[in-house]
């Protein structure tokens, strides 16, 4: 098998995402238990020694929660910038230095014969990524936590052939849910989550012909449902007048449960 992509986990509770190429593979963030990880590739039947490293979006335990007992137990080093790594092991403290190794910040490197750069998004972390990954003539970018898509972000948003990208919540869901003000204020603001309107509004401007998948991603458990997310999605690109007939396809990606593999 080529180039897979299958999201393990994706939301608001925890996020691990798998990519493989010609039988080596990396992670995207360990943000679910080890044993998780271990049963969801499993069931996707990709082995553990195929897996070369977990790279690290930011420290929120939603992306880290197994990332000490996955790294240490496997010997699968992780793959973070320098602020990520240290904002990791200030929140982190039984994770050991030596696990983490240092990449750089947009200049791409070679990691299981992808390559790889990464790129700031707009997060209240002390530092967040998103990845662009090459492989041959394709592009895949991932980015689950940013508040806005700013002009850092949106060129590798727009060149990616599979994008994953976060849907977080709908905005009157948000509005008249339970959360307190300062956590609504958090989530909407430029360095919190992104919303279904503006991922919609973004991809119906955007989309190319070379955009092949959509993963809407990082969904609220509280504030959002798949539902509202695609239906949103559907008629942002209705109003500009896009017949999706299947392309890109669209998928939004589950809590908890492997996605259906994603071959490119
Ligand atoms: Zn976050
Ligand atoms: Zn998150």
């Amino acid at each position: 098998m080529d180039l897979i992509f299958c999201s393990l986990s994706s939301g608001s509770s925890g996020n691990c995402y798998y990519l493989g190429n010609r039988g080596h593979g990396i992670l995207i963030d360990a943000g679910i238990s080890a044993t998780s990880i271990r049963n969801y590739l499993r069931t996707i039947n990709v082995s553990m020694r195929s897996i070369d490293g977990v790279v690290v979006t930011h420290n929120h335990s939603d992306h880290i929660r197994g990332l000490e007992v996955f790294t240490r137990k496997n010997s699968i080093p992780a793959y973070a910038t320098m602020k990520v790594r240290e904002s990791i092991l200030a929140a982190e403290k039984k994770i050991s230095p030596g696990y983490i190794k240092e990449i750089p910040m947009r200049q791409a490197f070679s990691l299981a014969g992808f390559e790889i750069e990464v790129f700031p998004v707009c997060h209240d972390a002390p530092e967040t990524i998103g990845l662009h990954i090459s492989a041959g003539t394709k592009k895949i970018t991932i980015a689950t936590d940013l508040g806005h898509i700013c002009q850092t972000s949106a060129p590798y948003i727009k060149a990616a052939n599979l994008l994953v990208i976060e849907s977080n919540y709908d905005e009157q869901m948000l509005l008249n849910g339970k959360y307190p003000q300062f956590l609504k204020a958090r989530i909407k603001s430029d360095h919190g989550h992104l919303g279904n309107h503006q991922a919609a509004s973004f991809l119906a401007e955007m989309a190319g012909d070379n955009l092949e998948n959509i993963c809407l991603a990082h969904l609220s458990l509280n504030n959002n449902t798949p539902e509202l997310a695609l239906n949103t999605l559907y008629k942002a690109f209705s109003e500009k007048g896009i017949d999706l007939n299947g392309h890109p396809r669209i998928l939004v990606l589950e809590r908890n449960r492997p996605s259906e593999m994603i071959k490119l």
